[in-house]
């Protein structure tokens, strides 16, 4: 079912502009990740994040998003749901995971704390990855575990991090 939402209905699918500012967000954070990680000679830190990032795309995304709703479309997860379509092919009539959701904690606590770990000698660097994984995270939250919180119909709605938005955001309808 397509989301009938305010924002869904103006842009077919997330505010295109608000995606924008998230994505270069996230940019940064990781420039400031490799480059930070790869000055200091972190390079097990450096491994570590590049690994983590890598495997994301795989068993991850097979166990979720290739049996997501969202699979092929432009989802509020950083369009998460198109990148997949071209990796993987979609996997009809299986539900999302549990475990597909455990590995996805797992992945993004390390693609985060990797470079927290190989900057940690750099306060400067640090204070800057950090301001930036902050921000990520906080838009993430208010934009994407929002919309699932207000308006998923399907698995996304009883996600941990869509609860903690409707008790964050309930009764408010917020557009992007
Ligand atoms: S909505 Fe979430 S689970 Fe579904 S395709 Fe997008 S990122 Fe993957």
């Amino acid at each position: 079912m397509t989301c009938e939402c305010p924002e869904c209905t103006e842009y077919d699918g997330p505010n295109p502009v608000t995606m924008r500012v998230r994505l270069l967000v996230l940019s940064a954070q990781f420039l400031v990740a490799l480059v930070g990680l790869w000055r200091e000679r972190s390079f097990k830190a450096l491994g570590v994040f590049l690994g983590a990032i890598a495997f994301f795309f795989t068993i991850p995304r097979y166990l979720i998003c290739a049996r997501c709703e969202g699979y092929g479309k432009d989802c509020y997860s950083l369009y998460m749901g198109k990148v997949t379509s071209m990796i993987w092919p979609k996997v009809e009539g299986k539900e999302v995971s549990p475990l597909g959701a455990l590995l996805e904690v797992l992945t993004l606590l390390t693609v985060t704390n990797a470079p927290v770990v190989g900057l940690r000698s750099n306060r400067k660097l640090l204070a800057l990855y950090m301001l930036l994984a902050n921000a990520t995270f906080w838009m993430h939250f208010s934009h994407a575990c929002r919309h699932c919180a207000q308006y998923a119909t399907d698995w996304k709605k009883d996600c941990p991090a869509a609860k903690a938005a409707r008790g964050m955001f309930s009764g408010r309808q917020v557009q992007f």
